[in-house]
């Protein structure tokens, strides 16, 4: 753990750092990560900070419900003090308290995203001073967003890799736009420092494997993106899960592609107006500029691994390309943390990234 992480580590009494952090959320990507990464930072550090054009960027501009109830919920964790906490809201003020472990629950309200949310909260329990269960209800499926498979089978084994001792478990799906979906985490603090994790190589390919997810919609819908997706990428086996109607309507094409160092998944979301094949295509798109490169990890994970490598204080990964998600959150965190993020392209066209 770096030395600004030590001062505020479990069973350390909470010291405010003397400065106030000026963000602006109109930076780089302009969207809600800048507000997370933040709030995470916030509470581990102690350092309270301001931000002003919250998602300027974006189509909607402000918190939605899904950005309050992460404020809201670092909030109930940290004790934390804070002004501008209103829907639509572009300004926030942030005072951290102490981090306390224990059992939350915490409603969306509408389909915004539960992994959003709990990606806000978990590194912050993760040095709390007791184990904590998370509920959180809202969608677990949605566009934009980590579907809770990615945070299960892609996010949660690279963490545990660091040190992390945390269970993430789907309860129900929640789609778009009826969400309802509730995903629940269990977290052990961390008794020792993260450790780092270096992953440059994706290692020997395992498998790919293809779920299509429907619930109160036919699934011949599934079969079709299934059949376009392993046409255009040979060896997948697909699967088709029907939920019936009690969880949707909704519909999700997830492809986990395991290598021996890393599992990656791509998701498509169904919508009404696109079609299975459309969907289909465009998650082989994806698939297919990830298997292409030699790169570790692709864009998302990339963006969401940087966070808890610099939690570590060291670490690195390739990854297919520099989003610019990936670039604006590395900027967040050097604010808050006394690391160094470099981004260097190979001669692969892969990009390498390191913490120090
Ligand atoms: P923002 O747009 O700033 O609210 O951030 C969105 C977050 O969702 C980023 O961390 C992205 O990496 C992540 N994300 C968006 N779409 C996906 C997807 N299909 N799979 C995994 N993560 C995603």
């Amino acid at each position: 753990m770096n030395t600004l992480l030590q001062r505020h580590a479990r069973h350390t009494p909470h010291v405010q750092s003397a400065d106030c952090i000026e963000l602006d959320g109109a930076q780089g990507e302009g969207g809600g990560q800048i507000l997370r990464t933040a709030l995470t930072l916030s509470m581990l550090t102690g350092t309270p900070f301001q931000i002003e054009n919250i998602r300027a960027k974006r189509s909607k501009p402000g918190l939605l419900r899904q950005h309050l109830t992460a404020v809201q919920a670092a909030v109930q964790i940290s004790g934390a003090t804070v002004g501008g906490a209103e829907a639509g809201s572009q300004t926030l003020r942030f005072v951290p308290g102490v981090i306390r472990g224990g059992d939350y629950r915490f409603a969306i309200g509408t389909a915004g995203s539960c992994t959003l949310v709990l990606q806000t909260i978990l590194p912050a329990l993760w040095f709390a001073d007791a184990p904590s269960t998370v509920s959180v209800s809202g969608g677990t499926h949605n566009r934009a967003a980590p579907p809770v498979d990615f945070l299960i089978r892609a996010w949660l084994p690279l963490v545990a890799r660091m040190g992390v001792t945390q269970t993430l478990a789907l309860k129900r799906h929640g789609f778009y736009p009826a969400g309802g979906g509730e995903v629940v985490a269990t977290v052990a603090p961390c008794t020792d420092a993260l450790m780092p994790l270096h992953l440059t190589e994706r290692g020997a390919q395992r498998a790919l494997r293809a779920e299509g997810i429907v619930a109160g919609v036919r699934g011949s819908v599934a079969r079709r993106e299934l059949d376009t997706l392993s046409r255009l990428v040979p060896g997948v086996e697909g699967t088709v899960r029907d939920l019936g109607n009690a969880e949707g309507p909704g519909n999700a094409l997830v492809l986990d592609i395991e290598h021996e160092h890393v599992t990656e998944v791509f998701t498509g979301f169904g919508e009404r107006g696109v079609t299975a094949e459309t969907i289909g295509k465009e998650v082989a798109r994806a698939a297919q500029r990830y298997l292409q490169s030699t790169a570790a990890v692709d864009e998302y994970l990339a963006d969401q691994l940087v966070l808890p490598m610099a939690l570590a204080g060291a670490g690195a990964f390739t990854v297919v390309t520099a989003s610019s998600h990936l670039l604006t959150n590395i900027g967040v965190i050097e604010k808050f943390l006394p690391v160094e993020v470099a981004v260097r392209p190979l001669e692969s066209g892969a990009v390498h990234v390191e913490v120090a």
